[in-house]
């Protein structure tokens, strides 16, 4: 199994248990995965393709893949993660879903 399908089969487990599923949009799936497989090739961890690293380890760890658990309250509200790779499992048409910046959220 390749890196990427790891991901799938490995990520997909993890996230469902948080009540999260892929996205509906294969196209986006299959180019953040890439980018996630790519980013651990350089980097050493799936670092999420959408957030920078600061360089600080601790607070790196919080952008590895799937980072739903460290900003939950925040991707609950919008039901999606930043990125999009992950949807709440009821969202059928991931495209009327958008980033909200935390700052616009009353959490
Ligand atoms: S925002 Fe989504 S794709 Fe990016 S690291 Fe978090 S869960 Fe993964």
């Amino acid at each position: 199994m390749d890196r990427k399908a790891l991901f799938r089969e490995r990520f997909g487990r993890i996230v469902a248990l948080l009540g999260y599923k892929f996205s509906p949009d294969e196209e986006l799936v299959n180019d953040l995965l890439d980018a996630e497989v790519e980013l651990e090739r350089r980097y050493g961890a799936p670092y999420c393709p959408c957030q920078g690293r600061t360089g600080v380890r601790s607070e790196d760890m919080r952008i590895v893949c799937p980072c739903i658990p460290y900003h939950r309250a925040h991707y609950d509200a919008m039901k999606r993660c930043w990125c999009g790779l992950y949807v709440h499992q009821d969202v059928d048409d991931p495209d009327a879903l958008t980033q909200i910046p935390l700052s616009e959220l009353d959490l």
